[in-house]
């Protein structure tokens, strides 16, 4: 494999990039997929996947992301485990460096490396996620209906999920540990005027409680008093924002100031022709499966018809 070129590389085996091994292998592009740090992405920590169109009964986010795999295979995507280290995209063909030492040669580059969630870091946080604790009110609202939850966070995020959750939850608390709101005024307006939601400001989550099973409660911290506070609570959604994974990408595309991966409009490509972004790497504003599925495919055409201007 050393000294071939390849037509496709697609970096990231979450729904975009797996989805963009589809289009490609049936393009006879012969893709070649590299895992990445996190195979199957971040729908391998979701438990239950209601909302992807074509499974009524619903599925697991495991078990999603084999089916993806597995149909990229049948069309001759060929799958590499691995991480990329640095990639040169200052000269086609592309380099990419696994973790390692083995180069890859490539005319184009597709870009699926998603984002993760930020995390609060406390160890009750990841005992209970999946079980109470969650960063997506999209994917998990619905498991909260006439409950009472939290939200964690003081940016357009937060209150995005906190106005959001208000359809299913019969009362929800924002959480911010300043006593202004990072988030733009018209989306703090709608939240503060929410007869549903609460404020707690000045104050930390000390500790997410449980049963051993699921979420009971959570403790906050004043920060100005230092006070500890106990709230019974069925769910705690962490919305601090996200971080994509594009660090290995930086000096060498346009990325905005929040590290997403900037595409043209209506388009995955990037800043360098040839390189494609797909998912969440470069969208911050709908973070979905079947959205980062959507780019995938997008970004496999886009990469066909550049191959075809390009021979
Ligand atoms: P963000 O703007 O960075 O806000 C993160 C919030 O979480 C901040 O309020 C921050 O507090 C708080 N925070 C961070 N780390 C924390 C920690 N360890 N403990 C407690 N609180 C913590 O992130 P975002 O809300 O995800 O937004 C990212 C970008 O996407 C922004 O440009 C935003 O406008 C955009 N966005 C837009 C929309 C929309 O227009 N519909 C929706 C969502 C996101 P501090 O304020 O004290 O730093």
């Amino acid at each position: 494999m050393e000294n071939e070129i390849r037509d496709v590389v697609i970096i990231g085996t979450g729904p975009a990039g797996l989805t963009a091994a589809i289009y490609a292998s049936r393009a006879n592009l012969k893709p070649l997929v590299v895992d990445g740090a996190q195979p199957g992405g971040q729908l391998m920590i979701t438990s239950e996947i209601e909302n992807y169109p074509g499974f009524p009964e619903g599925i697991s986010g495991p078990g999603m992301m084999s089916r993806f795999r597995e149909q990229a295979a049948r069309f001759g995507a060929e799958f590499l485990h691995g991480s990329v280290s640095e990639v040169d995209l200052s000269r086609s063909p592309f380099c990419i460096y696994l973790e390692g030492g083995q180069e890859i040669l490539t005319r184009t580059l597709i870009i699926a490396t998603g984002a993760n969630a930020k995390w609060l870091g406390l160890p009750s946080e990841e005992k209970y996620r999946g079980r109470g604790v969650s960063a997506c009110a999209t994917c998990d609202g619905f498991f909260f209906k006439d409950s009472n939850v939290y939200v964690i966070g003081g940016g357009d995020t937060a209150m995005e999920e906190a106005f959001f959750l208000t359809r299913f939850a019969e009362k929800v608390t924002v959480v911010h540990r300043r006593d202004e709101f990072r988030a733009s005024r018209i989306m703090s307006l709608r939240v503060e005027k929410n007869p549903k939601i609460n404020l707690e400001l000045n104050q930390v989550v000390d500790e997410i409680l449980g049963d051993g099973q699921k979420v009971t409660g959570i403790r906050l911290k004043n920060l100005k008093t230092g006070e500890l506070s106990e709230h019974s609570c069925d769910g705690v959604f962490i919305a601090i924002g996200h971080m994509p994974n594009s660090r290995i990408f930086e000096r060498q595309l346009t990325i905005d100031e929040y590290g997403y991966i900037e595409t043209a409009k209506s388009s995955t490509e990037t800043s360098v022709q040839g390189v494609f972004a797909c998912g969440d790497v470069q969208d911050y504003t709908y973070r979905q499966a079947v959205t980062a599925a959507g780019t995938g495919c997008m970004a496999a055409l886009d990469a066909e018809k550049y191959l075809e201007s390009i021979r």
